[in-house]
């Protein structure tokens, strides 16, 4: 896919733990297992429901997890990042035991017949439904940290394989990957959300993952998308914190970023098919405008030419019908 001078990419022990992620990361082919697909499970309720704009996604209840696995490895979908939403909001308790519960699940099921990365961040958690804590309307640096660095190690010693986090605090991924460190987890990749845009095309998964912010928005984290140098500065910053692969976000919206950082941190970048582009395949397609499946492949072959090594897709788990058997 590249063209012009090709870039060294450095990859580490962690990009090659298992066949999942060395497909994943793997230059040569667009192989099935660079495809993730997000899976939303959300606390207390007793059925699964449909997520506005976003197809056959559903969020899930706890009783239909496995069955989704199941089904989705099935289907040869085998890479998968969890968003877990928990039920009760607080901004001082960040209590683990749902989430332990269903990574325990499903990694006692699936085992190593998965790739699991968890998203990880505090808005579907907090009352303010940011993704990190205020103090006197400032944030409070060293707390969100903390906290999210304490969830990070729940969830990998709760199985996780990888850890996504996408709050776009500066010095996030360097408290995580030293606190895995220290406790032996030095084999965990952290999947950073490095690019990631204060955008306009979250809503439906705002919805999903019920983490609409309560005042203002999150411009104080999350980046300008007039600005191209200041995306660019921050995926460099996640990749000198020491995160394994970078991401912009949204993906299509973020083409002409992925080759200048992929050149600048000499990291694979991949992207996020965020809720709002992927909706609008949905509904013009249900206003009979565009073939779904053939605009569908033209966005994903689309985010490969500009050099996304992976893609986080809603539709990760049709992969294989749409061709890519392998
Ligand atoms: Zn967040």
């Amino acid at each position: 896919m590249m063209t012009g001078k090709k870039i060294l990419i450095n990859k580490n022990m962690r990009l090659s733990s298992n066949q999942i992620v060395k497909n994943m990361v793997s230059t040569k082919l667009f192989l099935r297992d660079q495809f993730i697909q997000p899976v939303f499970i959300k606390e207390g309720e007793t059925s699964s429901s449909r997520i506005s704009g976003l197809g056959k996604n559903k969020s899930l209840c706890k009783d239909d997890i496995l069955k989704q696995f199941e089904n989705d490895i099935n289907k040869g979908c085998r890479n998968f990042i969890l968003f877990i939403i928990p039920e009760k909001k607080s901004d001082e308790i960040f209590d683990k035991s749902f989430s332990n519960e269903i990574l325990l699940l499903i990694k006692n099921e699936f085992k190593d017949e998965i790739q699991l990365w968890v998203d990880l961040c505090i808005c579907s958690r907090t009352r303010s439904g940011h993704c990190c804590l205020y103090k006197d309307k400032k944030i409070d640096f060293e707390l969100s940290l903390k906290v999210m660095s304490e969830l990070a190690l729940s969830y990998v010693e709760s199985g996780a394989d990888g850890i996504a986090p996408s709050s776009m605090l500066k010095g996030v991924v360097s408290k995580i990957r030293s606190t895995l460190d220290l406790n032996n987890f030095n084999q965990v990749p952290i999947m950073s959300y490095s690019t990631k845009f204060a955008s306009n095309f979250y809503g439906p998964f705002r919805e999903a993952a019920d983490s609409t912010p309560q005042f203002g928005d999150r411009s104080d984290y999350q980046l300008d998308f007039k600005s191209r140098s200041e995306a660019i500065d921050s995926s460099i910053r996640y990749a000198n914190e020491g995160a394994d692969l970078l991401m912009v976000k949204p993906g299509l919206l973020s083409l002409d970023l992925i080759k200048p950082i992929i050149e600048k941190t000499k990291k694979q970048v991949g992207a996020y098919q965020v809720s709002g582009e992927y909706a609008s395949l949905i509904q013009l397609a249900k206003d009979n405008l565009i073939n779904y499946e053939k605009a569908l492949l033209e966005t994903w072959f689309t985010l490969k030419r500009a050099g996304a090594q992976f893609i986080i897709t809603y539709a990760a788990r049709n992969a294989k019908e749409l061709g890519f058997d392998k």
